[in-house]
């Protein structure tokens, strides 16, 4: 098939080198020409695992990168929207973004197109751009269009695995026409696939994020008590997570989750609890939760050393998360943010993020090239981002050790610290 991809961001490029590889003929479209010439380049704009290999490999056959919208549209079957929904100030989230790429999807579209949402938004929303479409353009979802919601549960870090071989696809959708193209473009796909309405769709990947980030701070506050009578939180999630109602995974306390979706959708959604007069209890707690667990480990510092003015420390791992180059929302910079305020001085050093670091705290820090450099700084060493190469003991010796993220596999006590545990 002939697919365009709007938003050739961390969804979006994944996506677009995705179907190419299954043979179709994607044009992934940005409105920044940095990045379509990098992608054009074959050099992704982002570090995700085996993605410049698959680039290097469908760029120019498969895949072109192209700034010109209404090009990529006109020629193709099926758009994909993926451009971001921030958050606003309140917690609900930006549609100005969405609300444009649709319609100049529409605009740009001189046949019938299907056109599928891949970005998070709330429930609601493809029902409203259906509405946008009619009153701005004239144009009839189902008519002149079918707008599908086909979101999006890939996990950074993995990303192409999970576009490969994702758990479940939920498709949603108003017409039988527009479904059944969607259904053709994933029939190689072998997991299950859901059908439901656009709502529905909607709300099964705010209810997914918010669950997996509830589990987050579930295991955290335990780990919280945990840390206080001397029990490790691991072995206990080990224990729970055996049971087979409950799972194991996401249930690793640590200095929180980050990244672009948890923060963002939690909050998203409990907005939407907001307008409709319920107060999210469970979530309202997650959330705060989540808020406060980082500096813990700051805490712990302050225990252990005493004042931290003027004392030198050393940050391996930047990232969100292991495997990423992403900082958005990493609880890496609400703890830096608290050592320069307690008057640190802080060297870091991550395998992927600096450049993006850097963006944020520029001369306030200092930069390392690798994890030796970073560590012949200081004496104190605190782990933040669970990368495989921070788990070699051999790099930690004679120093004080907090772990935010179980690298190690100590127990707490002597130049040790864990979280939680
Ligand atoms: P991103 O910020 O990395 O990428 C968005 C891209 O869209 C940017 O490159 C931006 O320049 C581009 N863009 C904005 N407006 C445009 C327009 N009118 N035309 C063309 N390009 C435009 O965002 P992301 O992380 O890929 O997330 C995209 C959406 O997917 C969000 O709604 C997010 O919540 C959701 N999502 C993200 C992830 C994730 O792990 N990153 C996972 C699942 C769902």
């Amino acid at each position: 098939m002939k697919i365009c991809v709007i938003g050739s961001g961390y969804v979006g490029l994944i996506t677009a080198c995705g179907f190419s590889k299954l043979g179709h003929t994607v044009d992934c479209v940005d409105i920044d020409p940095k990045k379509t010439e990098s992608i054009n380049k074959g050099i992704p704009p982002i570090y995700e695992s085996g993605l410049k290999e698959l680039l290097g490999e469908v760029i120019g056959k498969k895949l072109n990168a192209t700034t010109d919208l209404n090009k990529a549209v006109s020629s193709s079957e099926i758009v994909f929207i993926s451009v971001g929904t921030p958050s606003r100030e309140d917690g609900s989230i930006d549609l100005s973004y969405i609300n444009k790429a649709f319609l100049d999807a529409v605009s740009a579209s001189k046949s019938y197109k299907v056109i599928i949402v891949k970005s998070t938004v709330v429930p609601g929303t493809c029902d409203s751009l259906a509405k946008l479409a009619k009153e701005k353009l004239g144009k009839q979802d189902g008519k002149d269009f079918g707008l599908c919601m086909n979101p999006e549960f890939l996990r950074e870090g993995k990303a192409l695995e999970d576009f490969f071989n994702p758990d479940r696809i939920v498709i949603g959708s108003e017409d039988e026409k527009s479904r059944k193209k969607v259904l053709e473009l994933y029939s190689s796909f072998k997991c299950p696939i859901l059908n439901t309405d656009r709502k529905t769709a909607e709300m099964i990947k705010y209810a997914s994020n918010s669950f997996l980030a509830t589990k987050i701070s579930f295991a955290n506050e335990f780990g919280n008590l945990c840390k206080k009578m001397g029990i490790d939180v691991y072995e206990v999630m080990d224990g729970i997570g055996m049971d087979k109602r409950i799972g194991r995974s996401f249930l690793n306390a640590g200095i929180g989750y980050g990244g672009s979706c948890f923060p963002k959708d939690v909050k998203a959604i409990v907005h939407s609890f907001k307008e409709n007069g319920i107060e999210p209890k469970l979530l309202n707690s997650a959330i705060e939760v989540n808020e406060n667990q980082p500096l813990k480990i700051v805490d712990l510092a302050k225990k252990k050393l005493g004042s931290l003015n003027g004392k030198k420390i050393t940050i391996l791992g930047l990232a969100f998360k292991p495997d990423s180059d992403d900082i958005r929302e990493a609880p890496s910079i609400k703890i830096l943010n608290k050592l320069l305020s307690e008057g640190a001085k802080i060297m870091v050093y991550d395998p992927e993020a600096m450049l993006n670091i850097r963006k944020v705290f520029a001369a306030r820090i200092e930069y390392a090239k690798t994890a030796q450099e970073a560590l012949s700084y200081s004496d104190n060493v605190f782990v933040l981002t669970e990368w495989a190469q921070f788990r070699d003991e051999k790099l930690y010796s004679g120093k004080t050790v907090f772990d935010g993220r179980k690298v190690l596999k100590r127990k707490s006590g002597g130049k040790y610290e864990g979280i939680c545990w």
